[in-house]
């Protein structure tokens, strides 16, 4: 070690079972070191005293400018008649007329994110002509208040659709500009009625500005997979393979899995990612099938008490049990499975190159009290410490970056 390290944190449990002591400096890991003698001088000393360290968790799909944190609750609306996405549409329109600034609110939810863990966030946020840029102009002031607490990134996503929202499409382009880090998509059969038309406006959008994709796809059955397939051929014939997402694709727990697969084989060629954040009340995508086949499955938690539902932590390890319970993983193998969907899995799908406890990483990272992964996705134990950067922003399950 040829410098004095900003901070050694000795004695890390780390999820492979061994201990070791975890060096730290300028914000990454220097070094992973199991010999204390080896260790040279730091500026600052953490005893972690055998805690678990974990790799700070990737919130893969969450909505900041939609939440209730931070604001009084809000009872859910239930539908006058059955599912009716334009009616949802309206009543979430007419609660955040009156709710809280969003400002306030969002800062709200990334703080709670925090102190679950979260490290890096995915935040879609609405643009499209019923909002303009406001939603994002708001989250890139928000987010540059955190800029050193946590990293966020934000896909502009036209809520109301595009084509069937007209002054999107401009919209969505110029919020790149503006500080939107991805271009999503919304449904393109369903809001649209027209497939082609959506994906032409997104992917020349992604093209032309050189960013990643993520497109929400809730549209179930065949319709969802013969989506899915068209994304897949556009991704390949652009050579974008792994910088684009579908989230939900709930088709692909809607179908039989012999489609399933064979989608699935088509999304892994593409290296298209499909996140899920395992709804309690429909069918979603197979996960270990999706695996299988070589498909890189994240999560997220999406709404968090808002308009479209009342639920909602902003916790990743809890999302982990979710995504376990809802898809009946009991073996160790399967809840180390559910773990990666909400770490190295999001890491791959975010693009983001310097995640994990490796040296020359970020410092990110969480500490609970655990034996193994296994146990911190049933038992979700408290956050005792989460570092960003080698940054202290959560301590015991509180907010503390300041
Ligand atoms: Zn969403």
């Amino acid at each position: 070690l040829p410098q004095t390290a900003d901070t050694i944190f000795r004695q890390a449990r780390l999820p492979s079972g061994s201990q070791a002591n975890i060096v730290v400096t300028g914000g990454r890991i220097t070094a992973i070191e199991a010999d204390p003698a080896r260790l040279g001088a730091a500026k600052a000393t953490v005893d972690l005293a055998g805690a678990l360290v974990l790799p700070g968790f990737v919130e893969g799909h969450i909505h900041l400018d939609k939440c209730w944190i931070g604001d009084v609750w809000k009872p859910y609306k239930p539908y006058s008649a059955g599912f009716n996405v334009r009616e949802r549409l309206g009543f979430e329109a007419e609660l955040l007329a009156d709710a809280a600034p969003m400002d306030k609110r969002a800062s709200a939810l990334i703080e709670l994110a925090i102190s679950n863990g979260s490290t890096n966030i995915r935040s879609h946020v609405d643009v499209d002509a019923t909002v303009g840029l406001r939603h994002l102009e708001t989250l890139v002031a928000v987010r540059e208040r955190y800029r050193d607490m946590v990293t966020i990134e934000l896909v502009a996503f036209p809520q109301h659709g595009i084509l069937a929202c007209p002054g999107t499409a401009e919209l969505l382009d110029r919020a790149i500009a503006a500080g939107a880090d991805r271009i999503g998509g919304i449904d393109p059969a369903s809001m649209d009625r027209d497939v082609e038309g959506q994906l032409d406006i997104v992917f020349a959008i992604a093209e032309r500005r050189d960013v990643d994709v993520d497109i929400h796809l809730h549209d179930p059955g065949l319709l969802g997979i013969f989506q899915l397939e068209q994304i897949a051929a556009r991704t390949s014939a652009l050579g974008m393979q792994g910088k684009v997402a579908v989230s939900h694709a709930y088709c692909l727990g809607d179908v039989a899995l012999d489609m399933a697969r064979r989608t699935a084989a088509a999304l892994a060629e593409a290296g298209v990612a499909i996140m899920t954040n395992a709804p309690g009340s429909r069918p979603f995508p197979p996960i270990k099938e999706l695996r299988a086949a070589g498909v890189v499955v994240f999560s997220g938690n999406d709404n968090v008490r808002d308009s479209w539902w009342p639920y909602g932590e902003a916790d990743m390890l809890q999302r982990a049990m979710l995504l376990g319970y809802c898809s009946g993983f009991f073996t160790d193998e399967d809840l180390s499975l559910a773990f990666e969907l909400v770490t190295s899995n999001g890491a791959r799908a975010l693009g983001l190159a310097d995640y994990g406890l490796a040296p020359g990483a970020r410092a990110d990272f969480v500490v609970v009290d655990a034996e193994h992964v296994q146990e911190a996705v049933v038992a979700r134990p408290v956050r005792k410490a989460v570092y960003k950067s080698g940054r202290l922003v959560a301590h015991n399950g509180v907010y503390c970056g300041g």
